[in-house]
């Protein structure tokens, strides 16, 4: 499967519950809600790359799971709209 930060080619974990985890090799190991799993895939939505992974850096800084909730997507503005992407990073 593709990471859902960055799209590279990455680990997929069966999910346990609604959570979707990912073991990718550029962004580690991360898990989101799985509806919004569902929006990346479809092409709905993407996470900000740059952002989010700044964003798991802070929560292990801050001893907390790797774990993207829909509360901090909206603090940290990490979701963007999908559609035309125009490269970067
Ligand atoms: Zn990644």
């Amino acid at each position: 499967m593709e990471c859902f930060i960055c799209g590279c080619a990455s680990k997929g974990i069966p999910p346990a519950s609604t959570f979707v985890e990912v073991d990718c090799p550029e962004c580690g190991y991360f898990g989101l809600p799985k509806d919004l799993a569902e929006k990346i895939e479809s092409g709905k939505c993407r996470l900000h790359v740059g952002r989010t992974r700044d964003y798991l850096v802070m929560r292990n800084a801050q001893k907390q799971g790797p774990w993207i909730t829909p509360v901090d997507i909206n603090i940290y503005r990490l979701l963007q709209p999908g559609g035309t992407g125009d490269g970067g990073g």
